[in-house]
């Protein structure tokens, strides 16, 4: 039987609407503008990932932040907790505030610039 799913891919302002069927191993892609379209189709239905944006408390207020790079859907919860943890005296832009948040490879990072 297998399963299908549309989608949106968010690799370009273009948008390309994706139909993605998968049976078992096999992944079929139709939509794609490019390649890039069917290598997030791939990881969509397989292991989706995302970049996680927040924020952090800091003495001066709350600071925005994000992941480096984006981790695995089933993670996010889990990395927000982290970041909910952490007070800082102050943070300033660019500034990693954890370092490889719960072994996904992404650091999180200041993205406030003030
Ligand atoms: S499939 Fe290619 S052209 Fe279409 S939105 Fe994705 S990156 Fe852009």
């Amino acid at each position: 039987m297998g399963e299908i799913r549309e989608m949106i891919c968010i690799m370009c302002p273009m948008g390309c609407n994706l139909s993605v069927k998968k049976s078992g191993a096999e992944i079929e892609v139709s939509g794609n503008g490019c390649n890039r379209g069917l290598n997030f189709a791939k990881e969509e239905i397989t292991s989706p990932k995302r970049v996680v944006t927040s924020s952090v408390k800091t003495a001066q207020g709350v600071k925005s932040c994000k992941t480096t790079i984006p981790i695995p859907k089933d993670m996010i919860f889990l990395v927000m907790q982290e970041i909910d943890k952490l007070c800082l005296k102050e943070a300033k832009f660019g500034q990693v505030v954890i370092k490889n948040v719960l072994n996904t490879g992404a650091d999180i990072v200041i993205t406030a610039n003030d």
